[in-house]
């Protein structure tokens, strides 16, 4: 009985609080949760070794060592980020600082708003919109897609999930306000998509990030799970984030949109998409992220491998969906649901502003196919390790970053690199064991 009173007070005591969050250069959430009365004061965090691989290892790199000691670490909360989420708590994103108030070079949020604010100095409000591509899961271990005995392309309902988890997250997407444009099942049986309506290019990459983790907590809440991985099963297609990027001018007008242009796309548009192809190489290192990405990117997949664009052509890199006026957009189709929203997204207005600023020509379309005639030899790097690569010999694009996220940045990712170098897998394990 005591435990049972115990139970109910807890569920009617009214404690209010928020979660503080800031993302890693993984695109992985860190934070704490505190009482809603304390969220203006500044120091919220322990240690600041925060930027961890996947292996949970320590960086090598100064000041990120362990040998500065693991002192205090500020994070500012970013008020106009605040808004609901589940459980009747509170959710915000920080801007993060090292204790003596200088900002932290890894912050990717601070990142994307610094690219934001050069685009600003020309006049321009960078928008984005993503679209992210998952599959429900009825097993982690091993992973299972979940059975969907009435699917169909472009279902919807029982048509996508038999276990009205997809409609679950959708309303808790709405309720935390991330802004659901439409949901529906792809080609393959429990993958869906969810796409979310395009906004400012910052608050668009938080809804983006908080989405994934949203996701996430609403299936296994339902006994089910979800994977937003570029490739989880060999005999299906990958998890695409596609983002899809315009540029706002003050009178709130589409700067792609050139009414006179016998297509309807601006000089602008055509320069930044100029500049998306320039850095086509180096862009896989932001895009694709990890090993398991180099499975999806290649051809036959829509994924985004040759540095090419084209007029409503999902087989292109960057596709110029059809609509005109305020809805003309560029999507980018190289991204996969492990990059980060943030350094995605930074990434591409960067080399798009790299287009513009150098007046870039831009080749001409890609008609039909492109997998079985492509218009360019030029294409994505097929490894990880080549896509690192292909970022640090691409300074132009590095220079529009910190030079601390670059370095630690490949650092995370070689070391990911060489983990997968060594490790052995079942593939292999069933290959050869038999024969040898
Ligand atoms: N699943 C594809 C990808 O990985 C995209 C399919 C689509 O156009 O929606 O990018
Ligand atoms: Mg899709």
């Amino acid at each position: 009985m005591a435990r049972d009173a115990a139970a109910r007070d807890t569920e009617t005591m009214d404690v209010e609080t928020i979660d503080i969050v800031f993302p890693d250069l993984l695109g992985l959430l860190h934070g704490k949760t505190v009482p809603t009365q304390r969220r203006e004061h500044p120091t919220h965090y322990a240690i600041t070794v925060m930027v961890q691989g996947l292996d949970l290892g320590f960086l090598e790199l100064e000041p990120y060592s362990t040998s500065v000691g693991f002192p205090d670490m500020e994070a500012s909360i970013d008020v106009g980020s605040t808004r609901p989420w589940l459980q009747g708590r509170q959710r915000a994103l920080a801007w993060t600082h090292f204790a003596d108030g200088r900002p932290l070079p890894l912050d990717s949020r601070r990142q994307l708003a610094t690219i934001c604010q050069r685009w600003a100095a020309l006049g321009y409000q960078p928008k984005a919109g993503y679209e992210m591509e998952f599959f429900l899961l009825s097993s982690r271990e091993p992973l299972t897609k979940l059975p969907v005995p009435e699917h169909r392309v472009y279902g919807i309902g029982a048509g996508a999930d038999p276990t009205g988890t997809i409609e679950a997250i959708t309303a808790a997407a709405q309720l935390a306000d991330l802004r659901v444009e439409g949901v529906n099942s792809e080609f393959t049986p429990s993958q869906v998509e969810v796409s979310l309506e395009y906004q400012d290019a910052l608050t668009a990459a938080d809804c983006a990030l908080l989405f994934r983790e949203l996701a996430r907590q609403v299936a296994q809440q339902h006994g089910i799970d979800v994977t937003f991985m570029a490739r989880p099963f060999a005999d299906a297609v990958g998890n695409g984030m596609h983002v899809n990027l315009s540029l706002a001018t003050p009178d709130g007008s589409n700067a792609f949109y050139a009414q006179d242009d016998a297509e309807g796309l601006s000089e602008v548009a055509r320069w930044f998409v100029a500049g998306l192809l320039h850095h086509h190489e180096a862009l896989a290192a932001f895009a694709a992220p990890t090993v398991n990405s180099y499975k999806r990117l290649t051809p036959g997949m829509l994924s985004g491998y040759w540095a090419n664009w084209g007029w409503d052509n999902r087989l292109a890199t960057i596709r110029i969906p059809g609509q005109r006026g305020p809805s003309t957009r560029v999507e980018h189709r190289m991204g996969d649901g492990s990059a980060s929203p943030h350094l995605l997204t930074a990434a591409l207005l960067a080399a798009g502003l790299h287009g513009v600023q150098e007046r870039m020509a831009l080749a001409d379309p890609q008609i039909g196919d492109a997998d079985s005639a492509p218009n360019t030899d030029r294409h994505a790097p097929t490894s990880l390790p080549d896509a690192l690569a292909a970022l640090q010999a691409d300074q132009e694009l590095c220079a529009f970053f910190e030079p601390d996220l670059i370095a630690v940045y490949t650092e995370l990712k070689s070391r990911e690199c060489e983990r997968w170098a060594q490790a052995v897998t079942d593939w292999e394990q069933r290959e050869y064991s038999r024969v040898y």
